[in-house]
């Protein structure tokens, strides 16, 4: 399971910092996750992997609010540039190749990778 492996380095990086601000009397409510689209099967099973993975963490129960930011095309024949049309792109694949949807050719897939922002939601 990829997403197992995505949550265990996602609550690595931020649970010392939940510990934080317990310690300073805040309440983590929940998790803002901001990650490219490339880096998922399916936000589902993202979800389903942070439920699972928190039991026993101060995360626990915690929302998460999830931002999935979509690769996009750049092409070097006609110089198209913007979103991906479709999810068909193969996340395994580390250098996917796509045909440009405005002349045909062959462009490269560029960003949605990565998890690109995390923030803690705290209680007001
Ligand atoms: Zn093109």
């Amino acid at each position: 399971m990829h997403e197992v492996s995505l949550i265990e380095n996602l609550l690595e990086s931020v649970l010392p910092e939940v510990e934080t601000q317990r310690g300073l009397g805040q309440s983590v409510q929940g998790l803002a996750v901001t990650i490219g689209a490339m880096e998922l099967h399916s936000a589902e099973a993202f979800r389903q992997a942070f439920t699972v993975q928190t039991r026993g963490t101060p995360l626990a129960g915690a929302r998460l609010e999830l931002t999935i930011v979509q690769p996009e095309v750049n092409c070097p024949s006609c110089g198209f540039h913007g979103a991906f049309p479709d999810d068909r792109i193969d996340p395994h694949n580390p250098d996917p190749i796509m045909v440009c949807p405005a002349c045909g050719k062959p462009a490269a897939v560029e960003g949605g990778r990565g998890i690109q922002q995390l923030e803690l939601l705290l209680a007001e």
